[in-house]
């Protein structure tokens, strides 16, 4: 005998009067709910391996002037500027976004950089150095000691990179005692040469010489991402 389709729908229809039936439902749909929140929080937390988040440190500031070089070059300034040409470099990188710990001319404290950056994938910190010795040149590259493997990289990568870029630099990269180490991401300093030599006080100062450093300082970093996938 062929049953009415009402036989079929009408017992459902019923059932919906039955509590436990309005549990089920409920908990059916706040399951998909969840499942919903869950995809998008993956979706979400798979976002950083897309966008590198870096963070460029500028050295000193305010009453911190760091070195100072020939001419009254001052360290602060300089590392500084640089570090906003790394900004508008990286513009070109669409996967690279950079966060300055320091925007302007003020001293801050290493928890105050740390919390302008809460979301850095890497981090590099600027700086220049001085010397007493007049000859004393060249791009140092920085790591704590105990640097994990994802550093080492980060700096080979920004090692090669400047060294293409600025050849005639010697350079050489070594590991030091930073409070980087307290960072638990890919971070180096970078001495971007001694504001304490003639021909790199002269460089320094040049708005070419800061956006070829900036360049390869992007550069190495889009490298670096690039073998980390
Ligand atoms: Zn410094």
């Amino acid at each position: 005998m062929k049953r009415d389709p009402i036989d079929f729908l009408e017992p459902s229809v019923s059932l919906y009067n039955k509590p436990w039936v309005v549990i089920c439902q409920a908990m059916r749909a706040v399951g998909l709910g969840l499942l919903m929140i869950s995809l998008l929080g993956a979706w979400g937390t798979s976002q950083p391996t897309l966008i590198t988040v870096v963070a460029i440190d500028a050295g000193h500031g305010g009453d911190d002037t760091g070195g100072i070089g020939i001419d009254n070059l001052v360290e602060k300034d300089i590392v500084l500027k640089i570090a906003h040409l790394i900004a508008l470099e990286a513009v070109s990188f669409p996967y690279i976004k950079i966060t300055l710990t320091r925007h302007d001319d003020r001293y801050l404290s290493p928890t105050e950089r740390l919390q302008n950056a809460p979301d850095a994938h890497l981090w590099v910190s600027l700086h220049l150095d001085f010397s007493y010795d007049p000859w004393m040149h060249g791009i140092t590259i920085l790591m704590p000691t105990r640097a994990s493997q994802a550093t080492q990289a980060l700096a080979e990568a920004l090692h090669q990179s400047i060294r293409a870029t600025t050849k005639e630099l010697s350079w050489e990269t070594r590991t030091a005692h930073l409070w980087l180490r307290r960072l638990n991401i890919p971070a180096v300093q970078i001495n971007l040469g001694f504001i304490t030599n003639p021909e790199e006080a002269r460089k320094l100062k040049q708005l070419a010489y800061q956006q070829r450093l900036a360049r390869a300082i992007v550069q190495g970093i889009a490298d670096f991402r690039r073998s980390q996938f």
